[in-house]
């Protein structure tokens, strides 16, 4: 029925007042969607995902003169951080989650919602190709394409399993709020099976074997948020089965927690084995079966295997198949996240934005920039600074380049002074003059340490707010090309290049004790962190029904426990 299609078409992206019209198109049967010409000539801008970067830059999007299309399979946002307390039910999954036309429904820019999943980018022609996310049938009209003048895109990622064989069939994720979901009901299961009295002591521990693959924060906020929910809570409940209970931390490095500072990973470690947690660093898993997970020592090469009865697998992200297919389009195949600059812009194509999990900025422009301001502050050209000099260009390369910024701050003074030493010899007079070439040289065999912005919820929202400013002042900018004098930079751009301000990380370690690392590498280890943990994920909530939602649930779990009924 196309007449009916098309309406159908017609009432569900003309939401918000704008008229807009669908037209089959004749060569794949999908449909376009565009505004009509009675339309303002507003701007369109296009905003794939509704994650951390893309809610991020539509709450600060302020200009009404852009006409706003999002297009995300969820048609919510969801506060990742949270996800591992949803697992055990500490918090509840509703509680932090916020669906994205209440959070964009008070702005005065047009913004329309389709919750549909993208599938192909094509820059050339500033279309996207759309599949609805809805199950059902939808004769024939669940595709559709949309023109857009700017694109934003902010999918994230996707889970990586390093193609273990076994994984994707038998292993949990903990991504999504459907995946936690998942892993509540999971575990209760496990408890109950545990207690049916047909079973074996040896099947019993098997069942109750609860192994985590992956020692980063995620990993080990959900063993230590599991062990919690085991020992306040199921072993009341079971305790006939309680004894048997063992969780197994998988991690193939020599450290869990290897992103945070040596500190909080040593206290971490020692915390598990006091928890009677069993990490098991070096391991690498090499194939997961229904019940048994295969491993292999990474220093004598031995495989071994255990037995388990719930895995959950957490060792990474990847990349999603449409961005795979557009990396190829335009001549980023062989990258693993699309290359920006440092505007965002990503290379090789026309008002195409990135940010988020999908994207990075490219260091190898970032080296060749840093060499050019080594180049420029050696004058005379003799290949040597002076050390107030170099400061001088440190501080410079630090302020243009958060990533540089960042990597300098995470060494330890020492190693900083070491790296010095290599190409000077002794820092300690201000009169000493620093070779430029080896300099660099030691500064890109560090290159691979730097490589990227943490894939954190935290560079995302910066992400989103920078590029919502940028597009806020686009207009003024435009009517003055020369810009604004405070944001007039150098070269082809307007803006200031995005520069991420790293406000801390947390890793709950549970007992309600919790690792800090702070800005300037302060640490911060314990009870006192859990309060401040507490208080930050409240205040950084997208609404106060969130904030309202989520502080109550802390409230009842500190009165009632956590539920433990299997739904
Ligand atoms: P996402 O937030 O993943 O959003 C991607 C969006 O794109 C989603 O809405 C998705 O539905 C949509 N999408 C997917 N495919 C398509 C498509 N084809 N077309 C259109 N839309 C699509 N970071 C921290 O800083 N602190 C933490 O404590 C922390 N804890 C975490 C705990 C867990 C369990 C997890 C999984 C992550 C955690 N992170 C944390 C990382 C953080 O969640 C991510 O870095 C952040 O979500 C990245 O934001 P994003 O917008 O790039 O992607």
């Amino acid at each position: 029925y196309p007449s009916l299609s098309k309406l159908l078409v017609l009432f569900t992206v003309s939401g918000g007042g704008l008229v807009a019209y669908a037209e089959a198109n004749p060569t794949n049967g999908a449909y376009a969607i565009s505004s009509s010409e009675s339309e303002s000539k507003k701007k369109k801008v296009v905003v794939l995902g509704t994650g951390w970067a893309g809610t991020s830059f539509l709450k600060n999007l302020k200009d009404p003169s852009y006409e706003v299309q999002v297009v995300s399979p969820r048609n919510y946002f969801a506060f990742t951080p949270l996800l591992p307390s949803v697992t055990c039910g500490t918090v509840e999954a509703r509680s932090i989650v916020e669906p994205i036309r209440n959070i964009v429904r008070k702005k005065n820019v047009d913004v329309r919602f389709s919750e549909a999943e993208c599938y192909k980018i094509d820059a050339e022609n500033k279309k996207i190709y759309c599949r609805s996310a809805q199950d059902q049938n939808l004769n024939g009209i669940e595709e559709f394409i949309v023109d857009y003048d700017y694109l934003v895109i902010a999918i994230g990622a996707r889970v990586n399993t390093f193609n273990t064989p076994g994984v994707e069939e038998n292993c949990h994720f903990l991504k999504e709020v459907e995946d936690a979901q998942k892993i509540r009901r999971t575990v209760i299961d496990c408890f109950e099976k545990a207690s049916l009295p047909t079973i074996s002591d040896e099947e019993r521990k098997r069942i109750l074997h609860f192994a985590i693959v992956g020692g980063g924060p995620t990993g080990v906020e959900f063993a230590a948020e599991l062990h919690d929910f085991v020992n306040e809570d199921l072993v009341k409940l079971y305790p006939g089965v309680k004894d048997l209970v063992k969780i197994t931390l998988l991690e193939a490095g020599d450290h869990i927690l290897n992103m945070f500072d040596k500190r909080i990973t040593a206290f971490a470690e020692g915390k598990f084995k006091r928890d009677g947690i069993n990490v098991k660093t070096g391991s690498m898993v090499v194939k997961v079966a229904g019940k048994e997970i295969s491993t292999k020592e990474m220093k004598s090469g031995q495989i071994s295997t255990m037995p388990y009865g719930m895995a959950v697998w957490s060792t990474g992200i990847g990349t999603r198949p449409v961005i795979m297919d557009f990396m190829k389009q335009i001549g980023q195949a062989n990258r693993r996240v699309l290359a920006t600059d440092e505007w965002l812009r990503v290379e090789g194509c026309d008002n195409v934005y990135a940010l988020g999990d999908c994207a990075t900025i490219n260091q190898r422009k970032v080296m060749e920039d840093i060499s050019a301001i080594f180049g420029k502050a050696d004058k005379d050209n003799s290949g040597t600074l002076t050390f107030k000099e170099f400061q001088e260009v440190i501080d410079d390369i630090c302020e243009r380049y958060p990533q540089v910024e960042l990597y300098l701050k995470k060494m330890q003074m020492s190693d900083i002074t070491d790296l010095l030493k290599e190409s000077t010899g002794d820092v300690a007079k201000e009169s000493i003059e620093l070779n430029i070439e080896e300099f660099k040289s030691a500064l890109s065999r560090v290159d691979s340490q730097m490589k990227n912005l943490p894939a954190t919820a935290q560079v995302a929202a910066q992400q989103g707010n920078y590029l919502a400013n940028c597009f806020n002042r686009m207009e003024e900018c435009e009517k003055y090309p020369e810009g604004p004098l405070r944001f007039r930079g150098t070269g082809r751009h307007r803006f200031r290049p995005f520069r991420y301000k790293h406000l801390g990380q947390f890793a709950p370690l549970g007992g309600e004790q919790t690792a800090a690392q702070l800005p300037g590498d302060w640490v911060s280890i314990g009870h006192s962190s859990q309060w401040l943990w507490y208080s930050v994920y409240a205040s950084k909530q997208v609404s106060w029904r969130n904030r309202a939602l989520v502080i109550s649930d802390w409230g009842r779990r500190f009165i009632f426990g956590r539920d433990s009924s299997g739904i």
